[in-house]
């Protein structure tokens, strides 16, 4: 019998409480309260990370959870694939069991087979496991004993691989506690054979091979001075991702196929009488459009509902807002149902609701604020829209500009218009361009589109440097208001602050000299 999504998430609780002592610990919020460093919670680790770093005692020895975690931004930007593959999602469940000081490796990979081979009843040929291959420069050695520990578990050696610091080694930071990995991937077609024959067959949406699980040991502190030294204390940090569990379990390749995502597919075909998701991907040589429609308007009504009812704004979070209106424009665009995304907000709660009951309590206080959204945006797109065509009239060439994605466009293209005649060189200067993207919001798409219209050239090399002076002394805590403590990270962003400024002054002149 196939396995409901429910009974996946509580198969995984039960075995870890139940079977092996962990006591349950209740998803943060994805608001990063515990974590100011990153925009979401993006990993069930968040709220755990002082008692890695030593400043907070842990709650349990063993603790066990499933995190309602969001990736749109920072380090672990998923936004751009999103809809594009089948198990890449802006909004998704992360489970997670830990151990704080209490069991280490052999345990950790021990359980996780156990679980995977006993009550999900996953075959173990198709499963790939990676150890740490070491790094020389870090000074780090190869994991060894891992490779051994999955060796002595039954795994053959041709399906342990070693990988290098990107995928197998975890840092939290610069400095402190940090360790290698171990990863599970599945296997979606054994049939094909050796992994490395058929690296390349692995697609987009139909990957063949997907990452299931990652387990960390965080056996190591990275000091200041760059050296590595153990940790008085183990821990173990583990996240797997809920919804490509499923599909595993429910014999998909893709995640969107699961009853976690058909029910909002169903909500979205009865509401729009839209032609039914026929799950293509962009891969296909069918028309896919309206299928990749489909699967970013689930995954983004997932991630506005679980945001605005953890009490997250759309004022207050520009990440939140553009997930929300592209929402709202694949609504109205696309499925031609303006209301579409408050409708579908229920159906969202009846598939979290249990696992996350702050999501059922906050259902109508999430539809009033997308409603309210709605107006706000509309407002927008409306009064742009009337400058947009008093522009038209009088600069006929901007006509095929999607203003609607863009609302700063046309105030940019006024100001453009009073500049141009001091550019050289029929060159849109970097400083320009900066100023387009600082003030008025524009992408690098629209003026790129601005200066295809205007046949004119771009000089991105000095935008690129003017944005990454700006991110520079964004980051200055002196600048911040912080308080500014003359401390080493301080030093070295001066120091390359600086350096940019010094990249820009030798721009300026080569320029000049020309
Ligand atoms: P990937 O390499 O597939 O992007 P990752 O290495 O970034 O995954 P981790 O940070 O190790 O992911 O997170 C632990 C687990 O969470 C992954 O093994 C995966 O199963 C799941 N996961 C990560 N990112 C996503 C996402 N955007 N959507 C759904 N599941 C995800
Ligand atoms: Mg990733
Ligand atoms: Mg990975
Ligand atoms: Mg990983």
């Amino acid at each position: 019998r196939v396995l409901t999504a429910r009974e996946i998430r509580k198969t995984f609780i039960d075995f870890f409480t139940v079977n092996h002592d962990h006591k349950f610990v209740r998803s943060s919020p994805v608001v990063p309260f515990c974590d100011p460093t990153v925009a979401f919670v993006n990993a069930g680790m968040n709220q755990f990370k002082s008692v890695f770093l030593g400043t907070a005692v842990p709650p349990y020895k063993r603790v066990v959870n499933s995190q309602k975690c969001v990736r749109v931004g920072g380090k672990h930007n998923d936004l751009s694939v999103v809809g594009e593959d089948g198990y890449h999602h802006t909004f998704f469940e992360m489970l997670g069991n830990w151990s704080f000081g209490d069991y280490f490796k052999r345990e950790a990979c021990e359980m996780a087979l156990e679980l995977l081979r006993g009550p999900y009843n996953i075959d173990p040929a198709r499963l790939y496991v990676t150890y740490f291959a070491g790094d020389n420069l870090l000074g780090i050695p190869a994991d060894m004993e891992c490779f051994e520990i999955w060796r002595s578990l039954g795994f053959p050696a041709e399906r342990i691989l070693p990988f290098g610091c990107k995928d197998n080694f975890w840092e939290m930071g610069p400095t402190g506690p940090c360790g290698p990995c171990t990863e599970i991937h599945i296997d979606h077609r054994p049939q094909l054979g050796n992994v490395n024959e058929r690296a390349k067959l692995v697609n987009a949406g139909r990957a063949d091979l997907t990452e299931l699980w990652n387990l960390v040991f965080i056996q190591y502190n990275r000091n200041a001075d760059g050296g590595i030294t153990q940790l008085p204390s183990k821990h173990v940090d583990t996240g797997m991702g809920f919804e490509r569990l499923a599909a595993l379990l429910q014999n998909k390749s893709s995640n969107y196929d699961t009853d976690i995502f058909t029910p909002l597919f169903d909500g979205i075909q009865s509401f729009s009488k839209a032609p039914a998701y026929a799950g293509s991907y962009p891969d296909a040589t069918n028309n896919a459009l309206l299928d990749t429609s489909y699967r970013i308007l689930a995954d983004h009504a997932r991630m506005v509902t679980a945001c605005l009812a953890d009490g997250m704004l759309p004022d207050q979070n520009q990440k939140l807002r553009r997930v929300l209106r592209k929402a709202l424009n694949i609504s109205e665009h696309v499925f031609v149902h303006e209301n579409l995304l408050s409708q579908l907000v229920p159906i969202v709660v009846e598939t979290l609701g249990e696992a996350y009951p702050e999501m059922s309590a906050k259902q109508q206080a999430v539809i009033e604020l997308i409603a309210h959204e709605q107006e706000v945006y509309k407002n927008l797109r409306e009064s742009s829209s009337k400058a947009f065509a008093e522009v038209l009239t009088e600069f006929p060439n901007l006509d095929d500009i999607d203003l609607m994605e863009c609302p700063g466009f046309v105030p940019a293209y006024r100001e453009f218009q009073v500049q141009r005649s001091k550019f050289p060189n029929n060159t849109i200067p970097g400083e320009f361009l900066y100023k387009l993207t600082d003030t008025y919001g524009l992408t690098e798409q629209s003026f790129l589109k601005l200066a295809e219209l205007e046949n004119m050239n771009c000089d991105l090399e000095r935008y690129r440097a003017e944005v990454s002076l700006a991110k520079l002394k964004a980051k200055d805590p002196q600048r911040t208001g912080g308080s500014g403590i003359n401390n080493e990270a301080h030093r070295v962003l001066q120091k390359r602050i600086v350096e940019a400024q010094a990249h820009l002054t030798g721009q300026l002149a080569a320029t000049d000299n020309s």
